[in-house]
């Protein structure tokens, strides 16, 4: 049993634009509450900073395992960088959505759930648009004929050793198990790479655009800044295979949603607390080895050790004393650069089956319909590139691949500037992965660290937040049962 109760309300998070300019903040979502019942004045084993994937799974887990847990969430729901959310009776994922039965850490969840798959449409559409020269042009191909040329060039794009990459990441879900084979790649921009592969084939403009869309939408920016490893990671996960990658990456999603999957595992803690709305603001470890976090409103929790589940790109908001080693504090300060935006588009008419890709920096790098007569599409852009808010140039934007489409709302949550969160799915700058991932893993007793951002496996994934919100638990479990 847990500590707190279901709800279904508005979240502060997220917004609905409508044509009648009608703008609406907040999303209806599950498991929103803003009082705090249940927390004991009492020093807790673990206090898991955060009620996101990693923060829910070390909660069950260690739960269950008889261990006394507070955890503490900044937004006035769990499931952080995902949520589902209610929207003229549709249920839509503003965040983390696609998902696969490749991906065990989340599979494992399905089935443990009883949960199933939905699938959305457009990604295996027949027709694609394709915008070039600055939005100004379109041309329309069939996918039977344009796939097989575009993945032809991602798997030479990917094929970095000539042995599709296994030399580099034989092991998929263990990056770092041959750390003399990623250095050797890991300084590589996707933009590098691009340019080795023009130098290496023909590529005409108009696919350099398309790959251009293809891979800036991957990592949410520009490819310059954007490390090729990462791409190496999904491709090597995906079974060094761009249509697989695809598959896996972009075209199933839990059909009873992430939200319902985020309470499931809250409803199966035992003995749990559980504080909204509530950010942390600093992490002290005492001279008895203890933890005291103290939270914005001022309170103060102890515990014997802590896991810190904040994404990378908002943990320098926490002020951790003694400080952290000092690699770890490089590490933070860089960040990582993912922070693109993502938008859920209700068309008037529907479009049928569809797909557009554009080059950065077009606002939408890639957008697809996601149900069966194609009144939805899901939009991606670039950094600041696209004002997701505002209506008309979503529709100013969408009319450039489908001609005459009118948007009736837009919905979404600007991930980018939350102040929670900084980023979208996590992607590292050249040499990051090499250099930092490590030092972001590493413990500091009686810290412990957990994020989709710092995982091994499908980092930058749902699986990778339970992957290590898992390992977690193991590492909390040897220090406290040595203590
Ligand atoms: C737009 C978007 C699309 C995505 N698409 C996919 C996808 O299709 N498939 C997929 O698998 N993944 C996707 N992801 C990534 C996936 O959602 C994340 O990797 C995963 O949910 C991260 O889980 P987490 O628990 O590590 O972190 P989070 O979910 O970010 O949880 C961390 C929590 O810490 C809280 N927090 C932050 N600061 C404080 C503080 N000071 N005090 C207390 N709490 C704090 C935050 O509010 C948050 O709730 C997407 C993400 C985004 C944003």
């Amino acid at each position: 049993m847990t500590s707190t109760g279901k709800s279904s309300s508005r979240t502060v998070d997220g917004f609905v634009s409508h044509v009648n300019g009608v703008f609406e903040h907040g999303l209806l979502t599950t498991f929103v509450r803003k009082n705090e019942i249940y927390v004991e004045d009492r020093e807790y084993d673990i206090i898991i900073v955060g009620a996101g994937f990693a923060g829910l799974i070390a909660a069950r887990e260690l739960s269950r395992r008889g261990r006394s847990i507070l955890m503490v969430e900044a937004r006035d729901r769990i499931g952080g960088r995902t949520f589902t959310a209610q929207v003229d009776n549709e249920r839509y994922e503003i965040g983390g959505t696609w998902i696969h039965w490749s991906q065990p850490h989340v599979w494992s969840e399905m089935t443990r759930y009883g949960f199933s798959l939905s699938e959305s449409e457009g990604a295996t559409t027949n027709q694609i648009s394709l915008l070039f020269d600055n939005g100004t042009r379109l041309k329309t191909v069939s996918t039977a004929d344009f796939y097989p040329q575009l993945f032809d060039l991602l798997n030479k794009f990917s094929n970095i050793d000539g042995q599709n990459g296994r030399t580099v990441l034989p092991q998929p879900h263990a990056p770092l198990a041959d750390l003399g084979a990623i250095r050797a790649y890991d300084h590589l921009s996707m933009q590098d790479r691009l340019n080795q592969l023009s130098d290496l084939v023909e590529i005409d403009s108009e696919m350099y655009e398309v790959l251009d869309a293809y891979l800036s939408m991957n990592t949410q920016g520009d490819l310059a800044k954007s490390g090729f490893l990462d791409h190496l990671t999904f491709w090597s996960l995906g079974d060094y295979d761009t249509n697989r990658t695809w598959d896996k990456t972009s075209r199933y999603k839990m059909r009873e949603g992430t939200s319902a999957l985020a309470q499931a595992m809250l409803d199966d803690c035992d003995q749990v607390s559980l504080l909204l709305s509530t950010p942390i603001v600093s992490i002290h470890r005492t001279n008895e080895n203890k933890v005291r976090i103290k939270t914005a409103n001022g309170k103060i929790f102890t515990s014997r050790t802590a896991i810190v589940t904040v994404p990378l790109n908002v943990l320098h908001t926490i002020d951790f004393q003694p400080v952290l080693t000092e690699e770890k504090q490089r590490a933070i300060a860089e960040k990582q650069c993912s922070g693109g935006t993502k938008f859920w588009a209700k068309l008037m008419n529907p479009i049928g089956n569809w797909c557009g890709f554009a080059p950065y920096p077009n606002p939408i790098t890639v957008a697809y319909t996601d149900d069966p007569e194609g009144y939805i599409v899901v939009g991606f852009g670039p950094d600041d590139a696209l004002d997701i808010r505002d209506i008309q140039k979503v529709e100013h934007e969408l009319q450039k691949f489908i001609d005459g489409c009118k948007v009736q709302s837009v919905f979404g949550h600007d991930w980018r500037h939350d102040p929670f969160i900084q980023s979208t799915w996590s992607w590292y700058k050249p040499g990051q992965i090499s250099a930092n991932l490590q030092v972001l893993q590493s413990p500091e007793p009686p810290l412990f660290f957990a994020s989709g951002d710092i995982s091994n496996s499908w980092r930058g994934c749902i699986d990778g937040a339970l992957q290590s919100g898992l390992t977690c638990v193991r590492q909390v479990q040897e220090y406290l049962n040595n203590r």
